[in-house]
């Protein structure tokens, strides 16, 4: 069972998941360069139920390509991207892989949204590539 910990910069937000993700992959979109600022965003998807948060976060509301309105999860302190929710999977959570601490349990599948990409990324060959996200 892999076990995920994790916490913002300055230590407000933090979480502890136990339990299989259902899901992790690396987003080009640009959705995801802007709201984590970095050049990509991985996620690793778990069950709500398998993660238990302390602290409080800042979130907002975006819709994203898909029509689907997202929640993007914030230090309210510190300004740090902790996760993500979506209206159509209200069961699952989705943290972002830059605040988890273990990150040998960190393993994105697959890269989605490779057409939005910074051309200077590289795309790991060993993982499943898509235009736009695969349905
Ligand atoms: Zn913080
Ligand atoms: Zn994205």
């Amino acid at each position: 069972m892999a076990k995920f910990t994790g916490s913002c910069m300055c230590g407000n937000v933090q979480f502890q998941a136990e339990g299989e993700p259902v899901f992790s992959g690396n987003c080009h979109c640009e959705d995801c360069r802007k709201t984590s600022g970095a050049a990509y965003s991985t996620f690793v998807f778990m069950n709500k139920e398998d993660v238990k948060l302390t602290g409080k976060t800042s979130s907002y509301d975006h819709k994203a390509d898909s029509g689907n309105v997202l929640t993007k999860h914030f230090c309210g302190n510190c300004g740090c991207p902790m996760f993500t929710e979506n209206e159509m999977r209200p069961t699952m959570i989705g943290l972002r892989a830059g605040v988890i601490n273990e990150h040998e349990n960190v393993k994105p599948t697959m890269n989605v949204f490779t057409g939005n990409k910074i051309e200077s990324t590289p795309l790991d060959p060993k993982l499943a590539a898509f235009e736009k996200m695969p349905s």
